[in-house]
C-alpha cells in the first residue's frame, strides 16, 4: 500500500511537472533531479516559509548567502576531510556498491517488520489486546526485539569507533546477502569520503583542490564575526542560510530523499557557553511547531541520536513518516564551540565575541537546525497526494487525484477559467480578470477542454481556488469561486476575488500561527 503510494507519487511528480530525473535524454544521472515548473514554485514556497519563520519572525536572526566554493582549509578544520566518510562495501559478484551500515540496518528493519506482523496477528486474535504487555512478554517478540537492539548497539559502536573490520564481521555473521543478486561474496569494508572535489584553475596541486560544500553551515561559521559586527547583534543571535550542498552518496536512494546535489536550510544560533541545552530545547519545540503547522502531528516524531557526531553534545532528528517509513527530515544539533574553535586554530584568527553584559570574551556555543529542502518537498507531497471518489457533474461516482497542499505553499494559488472558449466576450473578460489578479499571486489561465477536466487538472497540481467566468459574469460582474478540497462553489463579485484568494493563501496566517 505504502509502496504503491510512493510509486504513484514519483509518477505524479513527473507527469505534472514537479520533478524530472536529471539528464533524462541520456538515461538520467543517479541521485540528481530537476524541478519542473510546478516543482520550482512549490520549492520556492517551502524555502520562503522557512526563511520567513526563521528570519522575518525573529529580530535576532539574520540571513546570509555565502559562496559554495570556500577555502579548502575550511573542510580540514570542520573535520570533513578526515571524518566525513561512509563505510563502503562492494559485492564481488554483482559489482554493486552498498553502505555497510545500511545493509546492517536492513537486518534491524527485517526484525522490526517481523515484530510488527506478530503484533498485528495477535491484535486480531484477542479482544482486549494489550499491545505493550504483548510486546514485553511474548517470547518470540522479546527475542527479536533483543536481537534488533544488540545489532543496533554493535553497529553504533563500530561506526563511532570507525571500526570497519567489525562492520565486515557483522555482515558475515548476520549472513547478509546482496539484495539484488543474493551473493554473500563481499569485499572488505572501507571508508569513503563523501565530498566532491574540483580544481581551481590558477593554483596547481593540492592547494588548489576545492570541495563542493557538503553543508551550508561552514559558510555561516566563518562569517560569524563579519555578520555580528555589521549587524551589531548580541549573543544569543542566529544566522540563517539556504543553499545547495553536495554529497557523493554511495547509494542515491528513494527519489529525492537521498540526492548527490540537494538544498539545505540551516540556522546556527550562537549562545553563551553553558546555556546551550536551554536553547537546544527551545529550538526543538520551535521547529516541531513549524512542521506541525503544515504536517499532521502523527506523522512526525523526535528521534535522539544513538551516537553523537564528533562536534555535538546533544543531537536529535525530527523524523517524518515517508512512504518508506519514519526517516530523518531535520537535524537539531548542539554543536558546542567545536567549529568556531577549529577555525580559530587553523586560521590563526580570533573568532570570539565580546559580551558587554559579562564584560568578557568567549567563543560562543552553537545550536543548529538543519533541514533538507528536498526532503521537506517530499514530505509535503506525501501528505498531499490523495485519490478520492467524488460525484461528477451528473452525480455519478468518479475518482479524482488531488494534492491537498497547504494553500500558502501551493504552486498556483488561483486558476482563471472561462466556462467556454468560443465566446469572445467571455474569453476577453476572463483574460482581463487574469491580468488583474496576476500581480497579487501566481495564477494560471486555462480555456482548453471541458470545465470538469480543467478543475481536475488544477486539483492534480494543488491549486486551492478556481475562478469560473460564465454568462452571468457578463451581466452582474460576479464569478464562481471553487475551493479545491470541499469542491464547494460560491458566487462572488469580481472586485472581491483578489482579496479572498490572498487572505486564504497568503503566508501570514501560517506565520502568525507560530507565535
Ligand atoms: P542521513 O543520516 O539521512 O544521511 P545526515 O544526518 O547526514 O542525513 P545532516 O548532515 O544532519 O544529515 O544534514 C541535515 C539535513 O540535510 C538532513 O536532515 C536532510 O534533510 C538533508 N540531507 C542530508 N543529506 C541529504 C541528501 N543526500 N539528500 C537530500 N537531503 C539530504
Amino acid at each position: 500500500m505504502q509502496e504503491d503510494l510512493f510509486k504513484r507519487l514519483v509518477s505524479h511528480c513527473k507527469e505534472y511537472g514537479f520533478i524530472y530525473p536529471s539528464s533524462e535524454v541520456y538515461d538520467g544521472l543517479g541521485g540528481v533531479y530537476d524541478y519542473g515548473p510546478m516543482g520550482a514554485e512549490l520549492k520556492n514556497n517551502i524555502k520562503e516559509y522557512w526563511w520567513k519563520a526563521i528570519v522575518q519572525m525573529h529580530e535576532n536572526i539574520v540571513g546570509l548567502d555565502s559562496a559554495i566554493f570556500m577555502h579548502p582549509k575550511i573542510w580540514k578544520a570542520s573535520g570533513h576531510v578526515d571524518a566525513f566518510n561512509d563505510p563502503l562495501v562492494d559485492n564481488k559478484d554483482s559489482k554493486k556498491r552498498y553502505r555497510a551500515d545500511q545493509l546492517i540496518e536492513g537486518e534491524i528493519d527485517k526484525l522490526q517488520k517481523k515484530i510488527d506482523k506478530e503484533v498485528e496477528k495477535a491484535s486480531k486474535r484477542f479482544d482486549n489486546f494489550d499491545e505493550a504487555m504483548f510486546r514485553s512478554t511474548n517470547p518470540r517478540v522479546v527475542e527479536w526485539a533483543q536481537r534488533a537492539d544488540d545489532i543496533a548497539k554493535r553497529l553504533a559502536k563500530a561506526l563511532s569507533a570507525g571500526d570497519m573490520a567489525d562492520l565486515k564481521a557483522q555482515i558475515d555473521e548476520l549472513g547478509i546477502a546482496d539484495p539484488e543478486s543474493g551473493s554473500r561474496n563481499w569485499t572488505e569494508v572501507r571508508q569513503f569520503n563523501l565530498m566532491f572535489s574540483t580544481q581551481m584553475s590558477n593554483i596547481a596541486g593540492d592547494d588548489g583542490k576545492l570541495y563542493l560544500r557538503p553543508e551550508t553551515a561552514q559558510g555561516i561559521f566563518v562569517n560569524f564575526l563579519n555578520v555580528q559586527k555589521t549587524t551589531r547583534q548580541k549573543v544569543p543571535f542566529g544566522i540563517a542560510q539556504i543553499g545547495k550542498a553536495f554529497r557523493n552518496e554511495i547509494v542515491g536512494r528513494q527519489f529525492i530523499f537521498r540526492m548527490r546535489e540537494f538544498e539545505q536550510m540551516e540556522m546556527q544560533f550562537f549562545v553563551r557557553p553553558g546555556s546551550e541545552m536551554e536553547w537546544y530545547e527551545y529550538w526543538k519545540t520551535k521547529r516541531m511547531a513549524w512542521h506541525q503547522s503544515v504536517t499532521p502531528a502523527a506523522k512526525l516524531r523526535f528521534k535522539p541520536h544513538e551516537a553523537l557526531a564528533h562536534y555535538a553534545n546533544a543531537a536529535l532528528d525530527i523524523e517524518f513518516e515517508f512512504p518508506f517509513g519514519f526517516k530523518e527530515l531535520e537535524g537539531i544539533h548542539s554543536r558546542t564551540d567545536f567549529d568556531l574553535n577549529s577555525h580559530q586554530e587553523l586560521s590563526g584568527r580570533k573568532l570570539q565575541y565580546f559580551d558587554p553584559e559579562l564584560n568578557e570574551n568567549y567563543v560562543p556555543y552553537v545550536v543548529e537546525t538543519s533541514i533538507g529542502v528536498d526532503r521537506m518537498f517530499l514530505a509535503v507531497m506525501t501528505n498531499a497526494l490523495v485519490e478520492e471518489t467524488v460525484p461528477d457533474a451528473q452525480g455519478e461516482d468518479s475518482t479524482r487525484t488531488v494534492l491537498r497542499i497547504p494553500p500558502a505553499l501551493a504552486p498556483v494559488k488561483c486558476a482563471v477559467l472561462p466556462i467556454v472558449r468560443n465566446k469572445e466576450e467571455l474569453v476577453e473578460k476572463a483574460r482581463s480578470i487574469f491580468d488583474r489578479l496576476k500581480p497579487y499571486f501566481q495564477c494560471q489561465y486555462d480555456e482548453k477542454d471541458a470545465i470538469g477536466r480543467r478543475y481536475r487538472r488544477q486539483d492534480a497540481v494543488g491549486t486551492p481556488y478556481c475562478i469560473t467566468i460564465d454568462f452571468e459574469t457578463m451581466e452582474d460582474d460576479t464569478v464562481t469561486i471553487r475551493e479545491r478540497d470541499s469542491m464547494k462553489q460560491e458566487r462572488v463579485p469580481v472586485a472581491k476575488v483578489a482579496e479572498i484568494v490572498r487572505e486564504k493563501t497568503d503566508m501570514h496566517r501560517l506565520l502568525a500561527s507560530l507565535t
